[in-house]
């Protein structure tokens, strides 16, 4: 689709993604943005039909879900001054999955954003972070809870680059 704004909302497990944080479709997916970004740029792809575990997708999900993210990563990585990406699915509760519909986590990364590089894996999974509190990473000063303003200025900008 077009840099014009989506016009529909669409369900992300049990949430309603409204269509001002849609920034991006295809036939089979769309793109948002995050409600508590873990660097600034991680948005998620997800398909549209809810669909919990990545096993049940449908071939043509798998691969739609897939190419919409490798757009998505290719603009976000530039348009956030990032030199690398992090794509990863947190598939099932045991790993570290809180919204029971499949999303792919897209996070433009650049040097130094974590002093060891696999803490981005502790940073998104959300059980983690809330079993580990007080430790080094200061995971929730970056991860408030944005404002729909906040969300729909973003999905905004992002648009522009599709
Ligand atoms: P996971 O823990 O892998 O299931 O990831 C869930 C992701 O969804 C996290 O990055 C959350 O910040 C994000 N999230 C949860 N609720 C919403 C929402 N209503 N809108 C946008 N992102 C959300």
């Amino acid at each position: 689709m077009s840099s014009a704004a989506c016009s529909q909302d669409y369900s992300f497990g049990p949430h309603t993604i409204h269509a001002s944080e849609v920034f991006v479709e295809s036939t089979l997916s769309f793109a948002f943005v995050n409600l508590k970004p873990v660097v600034p740029g991680h948005v998620l792809i997800s398909p549209k039909r809810v669909v919990p575990r990545f096993a049940a997708l449908s071939a043509d999900e798998v691969a739609d879900l897939w190419v919409l993210a490798q757009r998505v990563g290719a603009a976000v990585e530039p348009h956030f001054g990032a030199t690398s990406l992090t794509l990863t699915i947190q598939d099932g509760e045991q790993a570290g999955q809180s919204v029971p519909h499949v999303h792919v986590h897209c996070l433009p990364r650049r040097a130094g954003d974590f002093e060891k590089n696999d803490e981005v894996y502790d940073a998104i999974d959300e059980h983690t972070r809330m079993h580990r509190p007080g430790e080094r990473l200061d995971l929730d000063a970056e991860r408030r809870v944005r404002t729909r303003a906040e969300m729909a200025a973003e999905a905004g900008a992002l648009r522009k680059l599709f």
